[in-house]
C-alpha cells in the first residue's frame, strides 16, 4: 500500500491517503509540541519509536479484545491504519496525580488513586481542550451515551492491560490519553497512538520520568529517555506467538 495525498500534518504526525479509501497511512514525526502548541521542539528518533511502540501496544490490545485501528506496519515511521472518524475526545485515564490534574486540584504530584479516575476534553486547539462531561460530549452531539459507555469500558481496559505491561517492563503507568473512532459501520476503534508523547511513564524504581515530561519541563535527557522506555518495553514484552 503506497502513500498518496496528504490529508492532514498534525503536530506529531502527517496522515495520508492510500489507495483504498478505507485505510491511511500515518507517519510519525520527530517535531514536538507542549502546552498547547506554545512550546515547539524535536526529539530526535521520537517518530520511529512512537510508531514502534504504538504498534506494538496496540497488537496487544487488540489481542485482548479491544478494537484498535491498526492494520500493518510499513516502515520504521510509519503505519497502515484503518480510517475512523475520530470522535473529538481526549479521553485521559489516571493512576496517579500529575500535570494538568495536580495544577487544577492543588494535589502533589505522585498521589497515588485508590481507582483510576477518566476524564474528557474537548479535543479542540482554539478552546484549550476544555475538560468536559458526558453530558456537554452528548449536547455537543460529539457521541451518543451508548458509545460514551463504551468508550470509558474500553479505556479502562486499556489502562489496566498498559498497566500490567508496563509493570512488567520495571515501569509505572501514571497516566495517558487515548482517541477513538468510527468506522463506516459504526464500530468504535482505538486511534491515534500510545506512546511517551501520550502517557506519564516512571521507573518503577527510581520514579525517572520517561516521558514527554522531560520535554515539557526542560528536564534534559529526552531522546535517552524516549530510548529507555522502548527498550524496557521491547526487553518486557514477550512475542505474541509466546502470550504473556
Ligand atoms: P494533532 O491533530 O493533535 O496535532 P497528530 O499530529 O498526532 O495530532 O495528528 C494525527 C491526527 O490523526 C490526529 O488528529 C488524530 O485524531 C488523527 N487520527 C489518528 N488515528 C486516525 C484514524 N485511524 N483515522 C483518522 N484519523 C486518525
Ligand atoms: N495528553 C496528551 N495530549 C494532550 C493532553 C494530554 O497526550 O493534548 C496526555 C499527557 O501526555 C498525559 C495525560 O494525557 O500522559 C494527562 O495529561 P494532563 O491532562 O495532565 O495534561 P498536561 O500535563 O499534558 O497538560
Amino acid at each position: 500500500m503506497e502513500k498518496q495525498e496528504l490529508l492532514y500534518e498534525g503536530k506529531a504526525k502527517k496522515v495520508y491517503a492510500t489507495q483504498d479509501p478505507k485505510l491511511l497511512i500515518v507517519a510519525y514525526k520527530d517535531d514536538a509540541t507542549a502546552f498547547n502548541g506554545q512550546k515547539k521542539g524535536n526529539i530526535q528518533g521520537k517518530g520511529a519509536i512512537n510508531n514502534r511502540m504504538t504498534n506494538l501496544l496496540m497488537a496487544r490490545l487488540e489481542q485482548e479484545g479491544i478494537p484498535t485501528h491498526l492494520v500493518k506496519e510499513v516502515s520504521g515511521r510509519e503505519t497502515l491504519v484503518k480510517k475512523a472518524a475520530i470522535i473529538p475526545l481526549e479521553v485521559i485515564v489516571r493512576n496517579i496525580a500529575a500535570g494538568s490534574f495536580s495544577k487544577r486540584y492543588g494535589v502533589e504530584e505522585g498521589l497515588v488513586f485508590d481507582a483510576p479516575t477518566l476524564e474528557f476534553s474537548y479535543k479542540n486547539d482554539s478552546l484549550r481542550d476544555p475538560l468536559l462531561n458526558d453530558d456537554h460530549a452528548i449536547a455537543l452531539g460529539l457521541a451518543s451515551r451508548e458509545e460514551l459507555a463504551l468508550i470509558r469500558k474500553y479505556a479502562l481496559a486499556v489502562n489496566r492491560l498498559l498497566g500490567k505491561i508496563w509493570r512488567a517492563c520495571g515501569v509505572t503507568l501514571v497516566d495517558f490519553k487515548v482517541e477513538f473512532g468510527r468506522l463506516e459501520d459504526g464500530t468504535i476503534v482505538l486511534a491515534d497512538e500510545i506512546s511517551p508523547d501520550t502517557c506519564r511513564l516512571w521507573d518503577a524504581r527510581t520514579g525517572e520520568k520517561l516521558d514527554k515530561d522531560r520535554f515539557r519541563q526542560d528536564l534534559g535527557g529526552v531522546e535517552a529517555a524516549y530510548v529507555q522506555a522502548m527498550e524496557r518495553l521491547t526487553k518486557g514484552i514477550q512475542p505474541p506467538e509466546q502470550g504473556m
